[in-house]
């Protein structure tokens, strides 16, 4: 397999074979993310994506279960594109039981209930989706490009195909000035259209980004641990479900998890529980981790 700059992929794909399908992002302009600030979006030929399916195929054997297709939005690949390489993956690995890929809800919502339909029925079978916030005015700022009603319909469409949907939310991103809005406009967003996993991960300043000079502008308040876990107290007391939450990431305060709503009350004494420990209990602050590429 042959890798063009740093490759990203959820922590759940660590077991996964990693094909690039594009390069880059495709939309490259939130505010808090410089994971592809340096690189120039592209979209790779399908042949060389072959070529790379090949080679799995002769270095794993046919019995490989899971693919991730990198990088940092694969769902804008044309409905044909992806078709073609679901289609390829799957001749070459007979037991594939998944093959994901990242896609932002900008992109999501370029495509119809029926492309999703296809792009599902070629084997396409996990979506992972920064949201970040369904606060209207909070997403804009961060310029991801859709807005919650937006994010909701493509969220809808792609689980009504039948595949499986993770949802990013990010804890703090909003800062003090707007915790209730964000985690109330989120809970409505994923309330809409409740995706199988809604994912936490707590803001950390990323340098050069327009999110962290509006940081250190004093335009933006990071959450202390006892602030975060008030957001996420109110998120976790609004998404209906049925989803499961998880804050599989360690730049969380807290590894708050459980299936909503059935562990809705297991969840909120946990984290009443955790708002009376010590400060030290915690991680450090969120402004010690800035730049440490969390
Ligand atoms: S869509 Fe995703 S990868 Fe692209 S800039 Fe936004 S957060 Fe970064």
């Amino acid at each position: 397999m042959r890798y063009r700059g740093t490759v990203y992929r959820p922590p759940s794909e660590a077991g996964s074979l990693v094909i690039q399908a594009t390069f880059g992002c495709p939309h490259n302009h939130c505010a808090f993310c410089g994971m592809y600030r340096g690189t120039s979006f592209a979209r790779r030929p399908l042949a060389e994506i072959v070529e790379d399916l090949d080679a799995a195929l002769t270095i794993f054997g046919p019995g490989l279960r899971t693919i991730f297709l990198a990088d940092g939005n694969t769902a804008c690949l044309p409905t044909a594109t992806l078709v073609a390489i679901a289609g390829a993956a799957r001749a070459r690995f007979p037991e594939l039981a998944r093959i994901t890929m990242y896609g932002s809800a900008k992109f999501l919502a370029a495509k119809s209930l029926e492309e999703w339909r296809q792009i599902a029925a070629a084997g396409i079978t996990r979506i992972h989706s920064g949201l970040e916030s369904g606060d209207a005015v909070t997403l804009a700022e961060l310029g991801k490009g859709v807005d919650p009603a937006g994010a909701a319909r493509a969220f809808g469409h792609v689980m009504a195909a039948g595949i499986e949907l993770s949802v990013y939310i990010m804890v703090g991103v909003a800062g003090l000035e707007r915790w209730r809005e964000h985690a109330e406009g989120s809970a409505r967003v994923l309330n809409l259209a409740s995706p199988d996993f809604v994912r936490l991960r707590t803001f950390v300043p990323v340098p050069g980004t327009p999110w962290c000079e509006r940081w250190q502008r004093g335009e933006l308040t990071l959450l202390d641990p006892y602030q975060a876990l008030v957001e996420v107290r109110r998120l976790v007391e609004l998404i209906a479900g049925p989803t499961t939450l998880l804050s599989d990431h360690l730049s969380n305060f807290l590894d708050v998890r459980g299936r909503l709503p059935e562990n809705r009350g297991a969840m909120l004494t946990a984290i009443d529980d955790a708002l009376g420990w010590p400060r030290e209990r915690f991680r450090p602050p969120t402004g010690e981790l800035v730049g440490l590429a969390l």
